[in-house]
């Protein structure tokens, strides 16, 4: 049976709603209570308006010696699918439910809010053209930064966070999950990657390779369509 302390809002409302910040606070507590040996629960830093920054690293090996793979949701909190989503693969993944063993071979560093602030900022008219869920929170911080154009400038502390904590882990891949509102598109997931277009050209096929990987697997989902895409240099 389910345990109940490490289900989502989102599942219990049959994916119609989704959490609130106090969600993850209690989701990152329960999965390292229930899990004590392979997961970690690290705050990583504090938003404009103080709330904790969350992490959960999870790993049955030494997660200092294996490739780490981050998964980051909420950057843009009206996009909760990652942050629901992560959850519960990362459940799936501890309980061997879904690729048994793989947190022997790579650490998994997963972040569920981002910009927590935004997060909180809940409303039922933030994201009018988006199908669901009933509430959500806002796109940009409370000091009204979109993260997602900061990474450069890093004016944000959250960001200067999330920049300590790539440096402290220096993951070999980094996921970044959005969601598309203004357009509706017939595949459920695009992929994009880098390097591909921009950096250093010797990484190129091994963007793409990464890409398309994915692009394959997500072929065998069920009720998953892959996106078109041309191949760009
Ligand atoms: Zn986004």
């Amino acid at each position: 049976m389910q345990d109940h302390t490490l289900t989502t809002v989102a599942e219990e409302s049959g994916f119609k709603k989704t959490g609130r910040t106090d969600e993850v606070t209690r989701l990152c507590a329960a999965f390292a209570a229930a899990w004590p040996r392979a997961v970690h629960s690290l705050e990583f830093g504090r938003s404009a308006e103080g709330r904790p920054m969350r992490a959960l690293i999870a790993c049955r090996a030494d997660p200092r010696k294996v490739p780490v793979l981050m998964l980051q949701g909420g950057i843009h909190p009206g996009e909760s699918d990652g942050k629901d989503a992560g959850f519960i693969a990362l459940r799936e993944l501890l309980g061997e439910t879904a690729a048994p063993g793989v947190l022997e071979r790579i650490a998994i560093l997963f972040v569920p809010a981002f910009n927590v602030d935004g997060h909180e900022r809940f409303g039922r008219w933030n994201r009018p053209n988006q199908n669901g869920p009933e509430e959500t929170g806002w796109r940009t911080t409370a000091q009204n930064l979109n993260l997602n154009r900061d990474y450069a400038k890093a004016d944000a502390p959250e960001m200067r966070a999330m920049l300590g904590l790539i440096r402290t882990w220096d993951p070999l891949v980094c996921a970044d999950l959005h969601v598309t509102d203004g357009a509706d598109f017939q595949p459920d997931i695009s992929l994009q990657a880098e390097p591909i277009n921009q950096g250093d050209a010797h990484l190129y096929p091994l963007g793409r390779e990464l890409r398309d990987a994915r692009a394959r697997d997500a072929q065998h989902y069920r009720g998953s369509r892959r996106a078109p895409r041309r191949a760009r240099r």
